[in-house]
């Protein structure tokens, strides 16, 4: 059986458990469950422990413990842990140590949290499908041949599998949301700058977003009334207030305007995916919330917009790594420029070097305008149709990914039929939006589907709540894999 952070936390703050022993059992499921599913890039069993028993001496002495005390989490090998090594999936960070720790990390440690490993992710979280970690592939709980979506398909597995109770991840077009509908776990991705980035290893900078993977709605809320806040180290986190997100779940589902844009449904979505949506906004519907039809023109150019600023941006982002720096130096260079060609050549996988031409290219002078300015005026009339649709309605629904988790290697050489899989996700990150996906059933090979809810800025209360209220109805994210009930 999964547990939840919050009935761990509550039976080691109340002593009925000792943080020592649910962290053993976690590291145990962990060294027990991943060499099948390959979540882990790195685990840290021994800081693990000492925090743990940590946490049980400040109870012994009677000090008030946080919120996740003993709980056990991971995160993203793309955020920097004080301890161990952050590799972002490349070998150009190999051997990369941190030398200051990511805020999330920070607040996670703060709140009694406790962090066992570092999960596996697609090369600096390009891709959807963790296939393009330079080490190895994630595979999906529900069917090990199965991709378990990406690129933090890690912290997704990690969750799926119980060998954790939440985890984080980043979400720069969906990296949250699709592994976690591919895996059947909640995904949430907060507003742009509901949370500090400091510390987040920059892949697109205008739409990066730390996100949480949690079994459920509760989960969830309780994760991000962690990690949500000001920092004055990342100037584009926020100022606003951080709501109590665990109260607000109860709001009820009456009168919950939901919008339906046909954008969503649309040429390409797969029949059981299609079938198990509608099923789910149904389902809203028979608890009072109401359906009204809306209109996203521009979304059908999302993903041209989207892979032409992400990649203009991790262009730039990227040339930090010239081999002088950071990570991995040629052996033997010629000259200055070769340490630069020679250690950025053989540190980027394929992926990165093709997202980077593209970058270049459409930021090099003269199709500048015609590319990049282009995608940001694309970008503000996305946005535009997004805050029009938003007048009229609190959240919109629709499926986070055409299809359910696909084969291992079936779009490994493709990479045009990959992108096109982020068109549903990607747009709130284009327009600043807040997202959810839900378990919200299965097809007919019996893997997971999730239920996509976007939200206006700083809507996350009413994303969970609305994720919190379907679960009163619904067991989909009480469905456990194979694996862990073995
Ligand atoms: N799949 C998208 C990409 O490859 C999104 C990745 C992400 O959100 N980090 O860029």
């Amino acid at each position: 059986m999964r547990e939840t952070a919050w009935d761990l936390s509550a039976s080691v703050r109340t002593g009925k458990r000792s943080a020592v022993d649910v962290v053993r059992e976690a590291l145990d499921r962990l060294s027990g469950r991943d060499p099948r599913l390959k979540a882990f890039i790195s685990s840290l069993p021994e800081t693990a422990m000492q925090a743990a028993s940590r946490i049980d001496s400040a109870r012994q002495r009677g000090e008030r413990l946080g919120p996740l005390a003993g709980v056990p989490v991971a995160v993203k090998d793309n955020l920097c842990a004080a301890k161990g090594i952050t590799t972002c999936g490349s070998r150009i960070l190999e051997n990369y140590r941190a030398p200051y720790q990511a805020h999330v990390v920070d607040r996670l440690e703060a709140a009694g949290a406790i962090l066992i490993g570092k999960t596996n992710l697609d090369e600096f979280a390009m891709g959807s499908s963790t296939e393009n970690s330079a080490f190895f592939t994630t595979r999906n709980p529900w069917d090990t041949r199965s991709v378990a979506g990406g690129s933090s398909g890690g912290s997704a597995a990690a969750v799926a599998a119980g060998m954790v109770s939440g985890a984080l991840g980043s979400d720069t077009g969906g990296s949250v949301r699709l592994p976690a509908s591919f895996c059947g776990v909640v995904g949430l991705k907060p507003t742009y700058g509901r949370v500090s980035r400091f510390g987040l290893v920059a892949f697109g900078s205008s739409l990066d977003q730390i996100g949480i993977l949690a079994t459920d709605a509760r989960d969830a809320a309780l994760l991000l009334s962690v990690i949500a806040g000001h920092d004055a180290r990342d100037s584009t986190s926020v100022c606003e207030p951080v709501p109590d997100y665990v109260t607000s779940l109860d709001r009820p589902l009456k009168g919950l305007r939901i919008g339906i844009s046909e954008e969503y449904f649309g040429e390409g979505l797969a029949e059981d995916v299609r079938r198990t949506t509608e099923a789910a906004i149904k389902e809203l519907e028979k608890q009072g919330a109401v359906t009204v039809s809306i209109h996203l023109p521009h979304m059908k150019y999302g993903v041209a917009c989207y892979y032409i600023v992400s990649s203009a941006e991790a262009s730039s982002n990227l040339a930090r790594y010239d081999g002088v720096h950071f990570g991995h130096r040629a052996a033997k260079p010629k000259d200055a420029m070769d340490v630069y060609c020679s250690s950025r050549g053989e540190g980027f996988g394929a992926e990165v070097k093709r997202r980077i031409m593209l970058g270049t290219y459409a930021l090099s002078s003269g199709y500048y305008d015609a590319y990049y300015l282009k995608a940001l005026q694309v970008r503000r009339l996305i946005k535009r149709d997004f805050d029009r649709a938003f007048e009229t309605v609190d959240v919109i629904a629709s499926p986070v990914s055409p299809t359910t988790a696909f084969a291992i290697g079936e779009k490994a050489g493709d990479p045009l039929a990959m992108y096109l899989g982020d068109l549903y996700t990607l747009s709130a990150n284009l327009a600043g939006l807040c997202a959810i996906s839900v378990p919200c059933g299965f097809d007919r090979a019996g893997l997971p589907i999730g239920l996509q809810l976007l939200g206006p800025p700083f809507a996350e209360e009413t994303l969970l709540s609305t994720a919190h209220q379907y679960q009163q109805f619904t067991d989909f994210h009480l469905q456990e894999p194979p694996l862990v009930a073995a």
